[in-house]
């Protein structure tokens, strides 16, 4: 028997047009340094409309590509709202790239106009000569125009085309499987691969993000996206934002501990988002200097495991809950989020529930595969690794053939761990950067985290370095906290309350800084790179 109900898209349109006319009184708001500047939803969707007849005119119809090369403000968030309204796709750049990389995915997306903050001229400029399907460049701001040129393209002041155009536009009815936009991946080994989201996958993992069982998002929120609009949709706090009409505060370029405390106090969001990098900048800054958070009813954490030192610092020391969920680019990428059952009494099994990656969404079906390619239960300790299926999670990727992420209609998504009966998902390692010592696996995220919570601890990675007798060991890459006197033997020590003694590390080697991905991630293969050129200072404790 067949529904007697309407047949009706869900797109980016509407949710374009609701947010912009029913919370017409919603503000964005865009952080400069000293302090902001702000605008309705409401003029915000005339300005959307403008910019949609300035891409109409340079011949934007149909599925064709939009870029943007821009930090999180309010003219990213209007190229977000108004490029899949139309029917276009828009395709956010990494930025933080390398150059060659920004060249490869936009060429390999063909975006044919692109947004450039104007105070990424200069960086743009030099990549623009190799981007072969550009036409038209839209550079925000009043940057000096000198450095972006290239033959063949028309560079424009989005201001200027903006005021040139017409107020209104025929927005159009787009199916609701059509692309809306496309993230590629962070990947650290080979190209990025590209991710194409639907209008109904962006509408229903906006509506999933702003569920009460997620983040339980409502007009009288103001959202802090801190993570890039870049990476994997800023997780899609922009859609959910504009959906329920809650504001949005944008921090621009202004990333560091300091000027984020700062936008806090001043701007007072409830909800934020970012990767634990940032939040951990932020809890330094806000021990060295204090800090006022209290607006903050919940921050978002994900993208690697958060250490505990950080979740129980921002409760314990600014009243913050830090919510921790797991993602990928290729999930849309929010799948799973960390609410422990209302009757957990317990403090530290509280605590345990909340450092795992959490629940799955109920769109997100989920099951683990084991080592001989079987399901392995749900019992809270049988490893496996995660794979996943629903309608906001990729089918495969952007003109690229890569079967081995895929198995039997279900994405593989190379993180490893457990899940318990109540669907607590539990990840201990990529699946490539688990640590195989003996046949026994060691993981190497539990030990960065016991590693982090020590107080003169930094920041600190694990990676697995071969060895003869075992295969591998565990290398500790730590950096300690300035001005303190922190060695190998008292790491160690540190170490023995939480670790079996065959899983200690004996090798320790004192850092600067971990190296980071594009999107701030530990770059785990920088650091196997230098242990194998001989880059890093190892030091080595007799085997106990
Ligand atoms: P990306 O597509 O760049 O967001 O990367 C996705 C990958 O980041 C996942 O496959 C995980 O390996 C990792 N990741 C994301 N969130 C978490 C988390 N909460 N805990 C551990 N790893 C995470």
């Amino acid at each position: 028997m067949q529904s007697t109900m309407m047949d009706v898209p869900l797109s980016l349109t509407r949710l374009m047009l609701h947010a912009t006319t029913t919370h017409g009184d919603a503000r964005v708001t865009t952080w400069t340094g000293e302090g902001s500047r702000s605008e309705t939803y409401a003029a915000m969707g005339e300005r959307i409309a403008r910019l949609a007849n300035v891409l109409r005119d340079f011949g934007i119809t149909g599925d064709n590509r939009v870029g943007t090369f821009c930090w999180n403000d309010q003219e990213h968030l209007e190229a977000y709202l108004g490029v899949p309204a139309m029917g276009a796709v828009l395709h956010p750049v990494n930025i933080r790239l390398f150059p060659e990389q920004i060249v490869y995915v936009t060429n390999h997306a063909e975006d044919e106009v692109v947004v450039v903050d104007g105070s990424l001229a200069v960086p743009f400029g030099k990549l623009l000569p190799q981007l072969k399907t550009v036409r038209h460049v839209l550079v925000t701001g009043d940057a000096d125009l000198a450095a972006v040129a290239a033959d063949g393209v028309e560079v424009h002041r989005y201001e200027e085309a903006l005021a040139a155009a017409e107020p209104a536009f025929p927005w159009p009815e787009v199916d609701e499987r059509q692309a809306a936009g496309m993230c590629y991946t962070s990947g650290t080994t080979g190209n990025p691969k590209g991710v194409v989201y639907s209008h109904r996958s962006s509408y229903l993992h906006a509506s999933g993000l702003s569920r009460g069982d997620v983040l339980a998002l409502s007009p009288l929120d103001r959202v802090l996206p801190v993570v890039p609009m870049f990476h994997a949709n800023a997780w899609g706090l922009p859609y959910g934002a504009a959906l329920v009409g809650a504001d949005l505060l944008m921090p621009e370029r202004f990333l560091q501990g300091a000027p984020i405390a700062a936008m806090i106090e001043a701007e007072r969001p409830t909800v934020a988002g970012a990767v634990p990098t940032i939040w951990n900048d932020l809890l330094r800054h806000g021990r060295e200097h204090g800090a006022d958070l209290s607006s903050l009813r919940v921050v978002i954490c994900g993208g690697s495991a958060v250490p505990r030192s950080l979740m129980a610092g921002f409760e314990q020391e600014f009243g913050v809950n830090v919510r921790h969920a797991w993602g990928m680019t290729e999930t849309s990428p929010l799948a799973s989020i960390a609410i422990p059952p209302r009757d957990v009494a317990d403090d530290e099994e509280r605590m345990r529930i909340r450092l795992s990656q959490g629940r799955l969404l109920p769109e997100v079906e989920y099951r683990l595969i084991g080592d001989d390619g079987g399901v392995v239960p749900n019992d809270g300790t049988s490893l496996g690794e995660l794979e996943v299926r629903g309608p906001w999670v990729t089918a495969r990727y952007y003109q690229e053939d890569d079967p081995a992420k895929f198995h039997d209609g279900w994405l593989r998504t190379g993180d490893v761990g457990t899940i318990d009966e109540l669907g607590y998902l539990a990840i201990t390692d990529r699946s490539k950067d688990v640590i195989k010592s003996g046949g026994e696996w060691i993981s190497s995220v539990e030990m960065e985290n016991a590693l982090m919570a020590h107080p003169d601890v930094v920041e600190a990675a694990v990676v697995g370095i071969p060895d003869e007798k075992w295969q591998e060991r565990p290398l500790a890459a730590v950096v300690v906290r300035e001005g303190a006197a922190l060695d190998a033997a008292q790491l160690r020590e540190a170490l023995s309350a939480q670790f079996a003694k065959w899983q200690l590390p004996d090798s320790f080697t004192f850092i600067d800084a971990v190296p980071k991905t594009s999107v701030g991630k530990f770059d785990k293969k920088v650091l196997r790179r230098r242990f194998a050129e001989g880059d890093l200072e190892v030091r080595t404790l007799p085997h106990e």
